[in-house]
């Protein structure tokens, strides 16, 4: 929706006049250029990473995917099975749960990892649905209830003229049977950060316990509608916490660091190019000085083990390539995220690398 022209990175938003979309053209021209050119280093920098246990993990958050794509925040379902095809030739496709076992355990792995979300709830989604769900690729569909309750179309398309149907209850009820993660995008796709704090609660309380209703299942996640910096403040953060959710999904675009916040994930938009997708998943080392700077400090009073369960005490062996290789994607490797761990856990060796937290990392290390 409108949110991925709102809120998702320099590159997704409307430029003005003729030199502002002729600079979007030649940027959009470039990237395959800087992402070819910058192929190598990426690999070095993820293979580097990687061996800390700090291998950046993307997650990707669509909206209304249709045959026709209509309007500038759709994306083409062929746009959308090429990015999938390059998502299953390239990378480890991890629910949203096992991005965050990864955020607090740190994850080895040599292909990239990344998850698929979707925001508000359109009934042209189904097939690139079902497209999913017939290859075993899990996913999280954030909806938002009002619209799901009543099918009255989303605010933001009536603004721009469309008239794109919501999913009803039933759909959403076939797909939370049929294996997809359904997650909250509020009662209403109000911005959060300007209700009052009984209205924020409202939102976040009867959209989790109508959808729980409705599949029978917990709603662990909730996306924050429009998403940018200045629509997740701490405030919303506590209130989702205390909600009981267990994963507040920004808008913002940005890599998910390990041992950084594990109760919010940052989201790239997906759109219809493939360049963008490739760029944003190999580690683009822009893209990581930025996230950088856009992460929260980890929350003292987060605990994980009540989120995923106690740390595990033991470390899976084997030899790093049959880590790497394996079909099991999460890696523990700290027994405390916030104390330091190394690579003698894992294989044994004196040689390993010790490494305390992310904030280790700085831009002359990249
Ligand atoms: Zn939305």
């Amino acid at each position: 929706m409108i949110d991925m022209l709102k809120t998702n990175g320099r590159e997704s938003m409307p430029q003005a006049g003729v030199a502002g979309q002729f600079m979007k053209a030649l940027k959009q021209g470039l990237l395959p250029v800087y992402y070819l050119s910058t192929i190598a280093f990426r690999k070095w920098l993820r293979r580097r990473l990687a061996e800390k246990g700090r291998a950046p993990l993307s997650v990707l958050m669509y909206h209304h995917v249709s045959r026709d794509c209509p309007a500038s925040w759709c994306t083409a379902l062929g746009a959308f099975r090429r990015h999938v095809a390059w998502l299953q030739r390239h990378c480890t496709v991890l629910s949203l749960a096992q991005v965050q076992e990864s955020l607090l355990y740190g994850r080895w792995a040599s292909r990239p990892a990344a998850a698929i979300t979707f925001d508000d709830g359109y009934a042209d989604n189904l097939r690139a649905l079902a497209d999913l769900l017939e290859a075993g690729i899990p996913f999280t569909y954030f909806v938002t209830v009002e619209n799901i309750r009543t099918g009255k179309p989303f605010e933001h398309d009536l603004a721009q003229g469309y008239r794109f149907r919501p999913n009803t209850p039933a759909e959403i009820r076939a797909l939370a049977e049929a294996g997809a993660d359904i997650g909250s995008h509020g009662w209403t796709h109000a911005e959060f950060h300007r209700l009052s704090p009984g209205e924020l609660s409202r939102q976040l309380d009867s959209s989790k316990k109508w959808l729980e209703d409705l599949i029978g299942q917990p709603v662990r996640a909730v996306s924050v509608p429009f998403g940018r910096p200045e629509h997740v403040t701490p405030a919303v953060i506590l209130a989702a916490r205390r909600a009981g959710y267990k994963i507040v999904c920004s808008a913002y675009g940005g890599y998910n660091l390990p041992f950084r916040h594990p109760f919010h994930i940052l989201r790239f938009a997906g759109d219809n190019c493939l360049w963008r997708l490739r760029n944003r998943l190999t580690v683009d080392p822009r893209l990581l000085r930025r996230t950088l700077t856009q992460y929260m400090p980890i929350d003292a009073e987060w605990d994980p083990d009540a989120v995923v369960g106690p740390r595990p005490r033991e470390v899976i062996p084997g030899p790093r390539e049959s880590l790497s290789s394996s079909s099991l994607p999460i890696l523990p490797l700290c027994q405390d995220h916030r104390i330091s761990c190394s690579w003698s856990r894992i294989n044994g060796e004196e040689a390993g690398t010790p490494f305390t937290h992310i904030d280790g990392i700085s831009d002359s290390r990249l």
